[in-house]
């Protein structure tokens, strides 16, 4: 076997972790129609030969409980429908029968509230966090954008910054996809017999946002056109199916499987 091979193994569970019931206004600038959605939340568990690899943590317990907290009159629209005993992450990892603190390696899409709010959990003492080095200095930069205090890894854990495209484990490759935020980054798993998934997260919103002419909120929204072009470009090159990481249809309308389910060499959406 050659360092190339795409171990047996590998695998992806998506973990809904909640809702936002939000006006559609909050995920397409310019949306004047009114109208309220209930826009999921997700992270993901990658089993790697180098050990799990959770992609985003969801909300704190703190937003769950206390939104007003965290977000503040300003956000007032967006109201979390999550149960902290039920939605958190590690109740989710342990529904799933996986001890958090088993996970090797905690990867942030980016630092944002709904993404990286359980970073600073105890749970993941043991593990490595993977963040862009854009990412952590914007948080330096516009500390307004960031609200939660949550964000930053427990005491115990090693932070690595990462400067762009990072292979974590072999065909797990963290992708740079800058624009939603100066140091986004998405998550690329390729599979043994070909085939796999591409992780937006904000990078694309939802599939309407799938579109360089049509991104979602952004910093840079001429960037995050770029990067929509560059996931378009990556699925179609290794027959990849993204998944998008708000969008309130995609999941039902595609047939996507839910944690427990863990997606290998088993067949998956192919709809693209
Ligand atoms: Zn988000």
């Amino acid at each position: 076997m050659t360092s190339r091979a795409v171990p047996r193994r590998l695998q992806l569970s998506i973990i809904p972790v909640g809702a936002f019931d939000l006006e559609v206004a909050a995920l397409t600038p310019g949306d004047r129609s009114g109208r309220r959605t209930a826009a999921p939340v997700y992270a993901y568990l990658v089993d790697t030969p180098q050990g799990l690899l959770l992609f985003d943590t969801g909300c704190s317990r703190t937003l769950m409980a206390d939104p007003r907290r965290i977000l503040g009159a300003g956000m007032a629209a967006l109201t979390p429908m999550m149960d902290a005993s039920r939605d958190y992450i590690t109740e989710r990892l342990q529904a799933m029968g996986v001890d958090p603190a088993a996970v090797a390696m905690v990867a942030t899409s980016h630092l944002h509230f709904d993404h990286a709010g359980a970073n600073a959990d105890p749970a993941w003492a043991g593990a490595t966090f993977l963040v862009q080095r854009a990412e952590w200095e914007a948080v330096r930069k516009a500390p307004h954008q960031y609200p939660d205090p949550g964000l930053a890894p427990p005491a115990g854990a090693r932070l690595q910054l990462l400067d762009g495209d990072t292979e974590v484990a072999p065909s797990v490759t963290l992708v740079s996809t800058p624009g939603h935020t100066p140091g986004h980054q998405s998550l690329m798993v390729r599979f043994e017999r070909g085939g796999g998934v591409f992780i937006t997260s904000d990078a694309v919103y939802t599939r309407a946002h799938y579109d360089p002419g049509h991104v979602g909120a952004a910093v840079d929204p001429q960037q995050s056109a770029q990067s929509v072009a560059r996931i378009q470009a990556l699925c179609q090159e290794y027959g990849l199916v993204p998944f998008f990481s708000h969008d309130p249809h995609q999941a039902a309308d595609e047939g996507w499987q839910m944690a427990p389910y863990a997606y290998a060499a088993h067949p998956f959406p192919t709809s693209s």
